[in-house]
């Protein structure tokens, strides 16, 4: 019988009623007391790293849980990380950098509706993820709603029904149907898990909106070493008559900071090339784009770059070369 660590970190999985609304309560053998069917399919120990909404999870939270899988990698087969839905995908995105080849299952998963309720979806995606980590591929990903997701592809797309997570710009891995495994791609991963355990979390992340002031992109870029721009369509930067945002931009690099372009566009990812509005920062400035990345798996990229390196040389090396399938969009 294979041997799964169940690392407990809160979410509505886990969460009890309280008099101002869900709470994260439940540790993780209360979880598995409702579902004894997983007892026949592994054997399970817990650990409960934590206890909250996943609103609170931080970089400081990602190092924890990719060090509690590290100090357990070699007496588990595989580990389901219980977490809440809001900021897994940046969970996920975040341990698919600290946490790479690894030849072990890597298995997030949480639920819409508490455990307990009459009707919820934490039965389905606690066995799932354990059906998972037994019998499926390495690496980092979520098991949610019968649907496998690549850890750097995963977006949170509805905020209340069981189909909760999608896949961005890349197909699903698998999927679970009755306890069956329909595993569609083959997951490649390593031999040996190899670890890592800095991030700069100084990267901030600005989604424009028509009419954002020049003076916004002074100040982040000013606040944070790494600036990700969620800009519009293909991406492009503003060029409005009386705002400029483009020296803004160009002293922020010259002064050596790094700035990647994405898109809000939910699907299909960026290509600054396209347009003016793009065209001229990307020819003229030494600055990055997200091409099919997700904006959550740039966010977790960039800081665990950042906590290695600040040459842009290296930095747009690394950001480049994919990492557990993150970016597909060759850079020629
Ligand atoms: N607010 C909860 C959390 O992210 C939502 C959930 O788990 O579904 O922890």
């Amino acid at each position: 019988m294979k041997k799964i660590l169940m690392i407990a970190t809160g979410g509505t999985i886990a969460s009890e009623m309280t008099p101002s609304g869900l709470a994260p309560e439940l540790n993780p053998q209360q979880l598995l007391s409702f579902i004894p069917r997983i007892a026949e399919v592994c054997e399970v120990e817990c650990l409960q790293l934590y206890s909250l909404d996943s609103t609170n999870i931080r970089p400081q939270h990602w190092l924890g849980i990719a060090q509690a899988v590290r100090e357990n990698y070699d007496q588990y087969d595989g580990f389901v990380i219980s977490h809440g839905t809001d900021t897994m995908a940046y969970t996920a995105a975040a341990l698919s950098y600290l946490i790479q080849e690894s030849p072990k299952p890597i298995v997030l998963t949480g639920a819409q509706k508490p455990i307990w309720f009459d009707s919820t979806d934490s039965k389905r995606n606690l066995t799932d993820a354990f059906l998972y980590a037994c019998r499926g591929c390495g690496g980092v990903q979520i098991v949610f709603n019968g649907k496998v997701i690549l850890g750097t592809r995963a977006r949170k797309t509805c905020s209340k029904s069981f189909q909760a997570f999608s896949s961005v710009n890349y197909p699903d891995l698998a999927v679970l149907q009755d306890e069956h495994l329909l595993q569609y791609i083959v997951n490649d991963c390593g031999e040996k898990p190899v670890f890592y355990d800095k991030l700069d979390t100084n990267v901030g992340l600005l989604k424009l909106i028509p009419g954002t002031a020049a003076e916004l992109v002074a100040f982040m870029a000013d606040r944070y070493d790494g600036l990700i721009i969620e800009s519009f369509g293909v991406g492009g930067l503003p060029q409005y008559e009386a705002e400029e945002f483009y020296p803004v931009i160009r002293d922020a690099v010259a002064r050596g900071k790094i700035v990647v372009m994405t898109t809000q566009v939910p699907n299909e990812g960026s290509d600054l090339a396209v347009y003016h509005v793009g065209g001229h920062l990307k020819s003229t400035l030494r600055l990055l784009e997200a091409y099919d990345m997700t904006t959550e798996a740039a966010v977790a990229k960039l800081m665990w770059i950042l906590g290695q390196t600040r040459d842009f040389d290296e930095v747009e090396r690394l950001f480049y070369e994919p990492v557990a399938k993150d970016i597909l969009y060759s850079v020629e």
